[in-house]
């Protein structure tokens, strides 16, 4: 099993890629949730290029992907996991938990630390939302998520088996919780209870205030219940909720290279920090109770 994982690793996230990536195509226009208004053409070829570069700069920077690693640490018995006789379900299961519980406490801190921040605005500066925006990360971001998924898999001894689970079910949920699609509504309450779904995903990119600090979950549903970052629905319905962030609309040339150098860009995160400002200023001191 090692072997084969050692000598197809790339090529079986290549695999979940483009599968999850024609589905989602499909579903989105048979079941389209919301009218994209910017162009399709710039929107893809951008958020393609960036992930590409983040990919590469991975490959570059890592030369163990995840798989490669975890595969080392099982054979060294490294990290807290493997100090501890479990049942192989209970490892699985405590495994699958803190590599998502980890990409949940990054995706607060992107939203809440300013220099993280910057880097995170280049996802959501995306003024629609659609499987493509799930490619849409500055390659800084797809660093910093890599670092942390690297660490993670070291300090607790997250088994094989759970690291190509999380792997192909990460990839797959990029695309699926930006689709661009509906899921009939009894279906989706359900499968929310446990899973991030599109709808839930989508006000985490509203240009509504506040919206955006609350969904922070990437595969599963709970953490954002459980730390108190659930929303339930937007202010607006999905056709006239605002999809981005206002600032950035004053700068309508978003260019591939403009998206590079955003993070470095002063004006847009000022009148973001102005307008906040200004938010919390019109809130009356003593709300009625
Ligand atoms: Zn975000």
């Amino acid at each position: 099993m090692q072997d084969f994982l050692l000598l197809h690793d790339v090529k079986l996230r290549e695999y979940s890629f483009f599968f999850a990536w024609s589905l989602v195509l499909l579903w989105e226009s048979a079941l389209p949730a919301k009218v994209l208004f910017d162009s399709l053409a710039l929107r893809w070829s951008r958020n393609i290029l960036l992930s590409v570069f983040g990919i590469l700069l991975n490959r570059l920077l890592f030369p163990l992907s995840a798989i490669h690693l975890a595969i080392k640490a099982a054979q060294n018995d490294w990290g807290v996991l493997n100090l501890v006789a479990l049942p192989a379900w209970l490892h699985l299961l405590i495994a699958l938990l803190a590599l998502d519980a980890v990409a949940y406490l990054l995706h607060a801190l992107l939203h809440r630390v300013p220099i993280l921040w910057r880097i995170h605005a280049v996802h959501h500066c995306d003024k629609d939302f659609d499987c493509t925006t799930g490619l849409r990360f500055h390659p800084i971001e797809s660093v910093i998520a890599m670092s942390a998924r690297l660490a993670i898999i070291v300090t607790l001894g997250i088994p094989v088996i759970a690291v190509v689970i999380y792997e192909l079910w990460a990839i797959a949920a990029a695309f699926y919780t930006h689709a661009n699609a509906q899921i009939f509504p009894l279906a989706e309450r359900k499968i929310r209870a446990l899973l991030v779904t599109p709808e839930m995903h989508r006000i985490h990119h509203s240009a509504l205030a506040g919206e955006s600090m609350t969904n922070y979950g990437v595969v599963f549903s709970i953490w954002d219940r459980l730390f108190r970052t659930y929303r339930d629905r937007s202010a607006m319905n999905t056709e006239e909720m605002p999809i981005g962030l206002p600032w950035f609309n004053n700068y309508p040339s978003m260019g591939i290279m403009r998206l590079f150098i955003l993070p470095l860009l002063s004006a847009p995160f000022r009148e973001q920090a102005e307008e906040q400002t200004a938010q919390v200023d019109k809130q009356p001191i003593f709300p009625p109770s």
